[in-house]
């Protein structure tokens, strides 16, 4: 049986080993999947642990995703630009392989399950974290005109813009220079939603056809999903796509097997 875990700190709450087994069950596959919860500090530790004890795959998550980046005998483009890791696959040289596949979680999310074309879209990004780094270049991809990063430390979204704008057309704005302006798609990669808060976007921003999307997921809707409603936004989610979409990339990675999303996605939403 192929063994699969989820690195973290905080981990009580993930529901990835729920996503993970039910995809295992719909493709007839026999797998592990546990969360280990990870002391800030001794990340390498576990890894090697988790190696010797024969792991195949691990998905990591917050803090861990800058170190496993360092860790990694070999990256995937998209992870290698985004310095920042969240899949490792364990080659049969016992090597490790780090993807990011929080990206194109997102993008499969708004296309497949959205229908959301991004092409010749302009496209605000709130925040310059980790998430914000992976998510950037699958959206770059999908050709939008132009892809504005605000951040409350600006010299951060400066340093975004400079990276990726060698792949498109990427900008930073501080928060109070984004008035006037207006966006097809407003992405919240902050944590604000943690604390009930919402980024300082300008009320302007938010059109009627505009698309809102907050990278966090919660039971009710987040403090982002709330505003963008209250505003007569086109639409307003959540990230549960997200998460379900870049769990699927992972287990693909790891299979070889691309796992039908919809009915997940729709059977968490009901818990
Ligand atoms: P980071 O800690 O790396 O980044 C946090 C970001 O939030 C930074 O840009 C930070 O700005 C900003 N921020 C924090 N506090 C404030 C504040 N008081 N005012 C303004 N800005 C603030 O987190 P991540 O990028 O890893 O995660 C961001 C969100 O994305 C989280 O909610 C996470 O749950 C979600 N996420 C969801 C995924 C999914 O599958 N749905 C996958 C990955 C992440 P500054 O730089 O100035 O500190």
């Amino acid at each position: 049986m192929n063994k699969y875990y989820v690195l973290g700190n905080p981990i009580d709450h993930s529901v990835s080993p729920i996503i993970h087994h039910l995809f295992a069950e719909q493709v007839g596959l026999n797998i592990s999947y546990e969360r280990v919860k990870v002391r800030v500090g001794s990340f390498p530790d576990h890894l090697h642990q988790l190696l010797n004890d024969g792991m195949s795959g691990c998905n990591i998550t917050l803090p861990f995703k800058e170190i496993a980046w360092e860790l990694s005998d070999n990256l995937s483009q998209s992870a290698s630009i985004a310095q920042a890791v969240n899949t490792y696959v364990v080659e049969n040289d016992a090597s490790i392989t780090g993807h990011n596949t929080d990206g194109i979680g997102l993008v499969n999310d708004l296309y497949r399950n959205n229908g959301l074309s991004l092409e010749g879209k302009n496209i605000l990004i709130a925040g310059a974290g980790g998430a914000a780094r992976g998510i950037i270049e699958p959206l770059l991809r999908k050709n939008p005109t132009q892809i504005v990063i605000s951040n409350r430390t600006h010299q951060k979204a400066e340093k975004l813009a400079i990276i990726f704008s060698q792949l498109g057309s990427v900008i930073a704005i501080p928060y109070a220079g984004l008035g006037g302006l207006s966006f097809d798609l407003v992405i919240n990669a902050t944590s604000l939603s943690i604390d009930a808060k919402v980024p300082p976007i300008p009320v302007s921003c938010i059109g009627s056809s505009t698309f809102v999307y907050d990278l966090m997921y919660a039971k009710e809707n987040t403090t982002f999903v709330s505003w963008g409603r209250s505003l007569n936004a086109y639409r307003s989610i959540d990230g549960i796509g997200m998460l379900v979409e870049q769990a699927a990339e992972s287990f693909y990675l790891w299979n070889n097997i691309r796992p039908e999303t919809c009915r997940v996605i729709d059977l968490l939403n009901a818990r």
